[in-house]
């Protein structure tokens, strides 16, 4: 099973998958678009809630960082006059620095998250998108900001007026990554956000044809007319999408198969560019998480 993922969204489906599916059976396929450089390492936001979730550290509180971490580098570094631009715990920051010590030794993102993974015991397959470097840039009124200026620093309170990836261009899905695909017929699009998390995967150069010839569900972020968190609504009217799961559905187009929708969902279906099935995507606890991931998968069978 392949699961194309953000960093909270989605990660709420995995928890609830991987009481279904043995985690050797599981790759996630991770956004890399929100990466940023935080006291010189790289922080990689999606991928590391995803190796926090396999590893049993992700404070699911929060769904980011490790559970009862501290922040005595962070608090340091602001003693200093250095306000960091995102709030990075002692351990999660280890992480960082594991990574970007690879990375300066010549290892790419691939290399250095297979080598996170067997390090903190994972059996899932986590696979960065790509190994280019791609950034999101969100262009207000006031200029271009990267998502995280936008979205943490700016509380992602100015007027969206445009969402661009830079590096996208240039930037293609992994061998690790096609190969996966390639062995696989199966594809979740978990319910994160359409244009920061997922629009970025299928932007990758040849993603949308590998996908088009793959079963692929996808589980809608938006319920009635907003995202359950973020800024998934004000990014997606940004770009010209209706903010509702037909709105989401658009954004896949024409690589999916089936779109999953909130049973509280008033949208109409025949509305709908593709198939469309509704269940309760809420998942407000573990047992929510397993139940909309039996159902998922149980939609494959649907599927010609
Ligand atoms: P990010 O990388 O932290 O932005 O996280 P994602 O893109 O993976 O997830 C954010 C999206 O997840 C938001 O658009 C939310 O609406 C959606 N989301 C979060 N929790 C749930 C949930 O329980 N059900 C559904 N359907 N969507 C959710």
């Amino acid at each position: 099973m392949i699961v194309l993922s953000g960093g909270t969204g989605t990660p709420k489906l995995i928890r609830g998958l991987r009481r279904l599916v043995p985690d050797e059976e599981i790759t996630v396929i991770v956004n890399t678009a929100e990466d940023i450089t935080v006291s010189g390492n790289l922080v990689s936001p999606d991928l590391d809630t995803v190796l926090y979730l396999f590893s049993g550290q992700l404070d699911v509180a929060k769904w980011w960082g490790i559970k009862n971490d501290t922040f005595h580098t962070n608090k340091a570094l602001q003693k200093l006059g250095i306000n960091e631009k995102l709030m990075l715990g002692d351990t999660d920051r280890a992480t960082c620095i594991f990574r970007s010590g690879l990375m300066r030794n010549g290892a790419s993102l691939t290399e250095a998250t297979q080598r996170l993974s067997s390090a903190l015991g994972i059996k899932a397959t986590i696979l960065p998108m790509c190994d280019e470097k791609v950034d999101t840039m969100i262009k207000t009124p006031q200029g271009h900001m990267h998502f995280q200026d936008f979205w943490v620093g700016a509380r992602g309170e100015p007027v969206v007026l445009e969402v661009k990836i830079t590096g996208i261009g240039k930037a293609k899905p992994t061998k690790e990554v096609v190969d996966a695909l390639e062995a696989q017929e199966n594809v979740i699009i978990g319910p994160s956000n359409p244009i920061t998390s997922i629009g970025p995967i299928l932007a990758l150069k040849g993603m949308r044809e590998i996908l088009a010839k793959k079963k692929v569900i996808a589980i809608s972020p938006i319920i009635g007319n907003s995202p359950v968190s973020g800024p998934a609504g004000k990014l997606m009217s940004a770009c010209g999408f209706p903010v509702s799961s037909r709105g989401a559905a658009e954004c896949y187009g024409d690589i999916l198969d089936i779109m999953v929708s909130d049973e509280r969902d008033t949208v109409d279906e025949k509305d709908f560019p593709v198939s469309v099935k509704r269940c309760d995507t809420m998942m407000t606890s573990v047992g929510k998480s397993v139940a909309l991931a039996k159902y998922t998968i149980g939609l494959f069978r649907d599927i010609r």
